[in-house]
């Protein structure tokens, strides 16, 4: 059975509003309610990792995967309407920004993750992991594992790489400290007995229309390979130029 994992990050009412936040991967409430309806539509049920991983990842009945990064402000109407309706989804929040500006509070992550959503780990701050040295990959594995553990009273044990830059020492370090699944920002769907310390989502970006949401749930989740293919062209760009080169170039084509 194909599994979506969706990777979403802040939502917005109306766009000019939108603060704190990339708007390339930011959509309205009105298409993430769309997204729930398509589920719905599908029969499938909208769960965490968390959930997944509870049940080994055997898949009894359809579902949907959603997970959110960087715990933006938005992100708490968004779990309420998921809570609201029975469902669950994963929350990777950067324990540093945590009741800071545009970002979710305490209080809010203690409210969610008491109501089922899993609060995770985005990182401490948000570094590319991929350029931390071992000391520094431990430190923020470490400190948001212990913050975030600290406000919801339960365990932190899923990671998601900003950026989805990740290495094999990333993967080491994660598991010494009690990780037990990291989730990418590799294009794919999960199927059963996934690799997991190597979950693939798919990117839900401005741009992503509803017609690609509607491939994606779909049994056979369409569409994804193409998504694949250019992954792969874009991830050889970023060993080229490296990560800050590439980041540089990207802004200069956005803008
Ligand atoms: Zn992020």
């Amino acid at each position: 059975m194909n599994t979506p994992v969706f990777m979403y990050h802040a939502l917005y009412h109306e766009e000019s509003l939108l603060a704190g936040a990339d708007k390339v991967y930011a959509i309205s409430y009105k298409t993430f309610d769309g997204h729930i309806r398509f589920c719905e539509l599908e029969k499938r049920k909208i769960c965490s990792l968390a959930d997944l991983y509870a049940k080994s990842f055997i898949q009894t009945s359809p579902v949907c995967v959603f997970t959110f990064d960087d715990g933006h402000i938005s992100n708490y109407e968004a779990m309420l309407k998921l809570i609201e309706k029975g469902y669950s989804a994963d929350l990777f929040v950067n324990s540093a920004f945590i009741n800071t500006e545009n970002y979710m509070t305490d209080s809010q992550l203690k409210e969610v993750s008491d109501a089922g959503i899993s609060v995770q780990s985005h990182g401490h701050e948000h570094p590319y992991f991929s350029d931390l040295s071992d000391d520094e990959v431990y430190y923020q594995l470490n400190e948001s594992k212990k913050v975030i553990e600290g406000i919801t009273g339960k365990t932190v044990n899923i990671f998601a790489p900003p950026g989805g830059r990740i290495n094999p020492n990333v993967i080491q370090i994660a598991k010494k400290l009690g990780y037990i699944c990291i989730a990418n920002s590799k294009p794919g769907v999960i199927k059963n007995n996934p690799d997991q310390f190597n979950i693939p989502r798919l990117p839900i970006q401005q741009h992503t229309s509803e017609q690609t949401i509607k491939d994606w749930l779909k049994p056979k989740a369409e569409g994804v390979l193409g998504l694949q293919c250019k992954y792969n062209i874009t991830k050889i760009a970023k060993t080229v130029l490296g990560n800050k080169r590439y980041e540089a170039l990207r802004s200069k084509v956005l803008n």
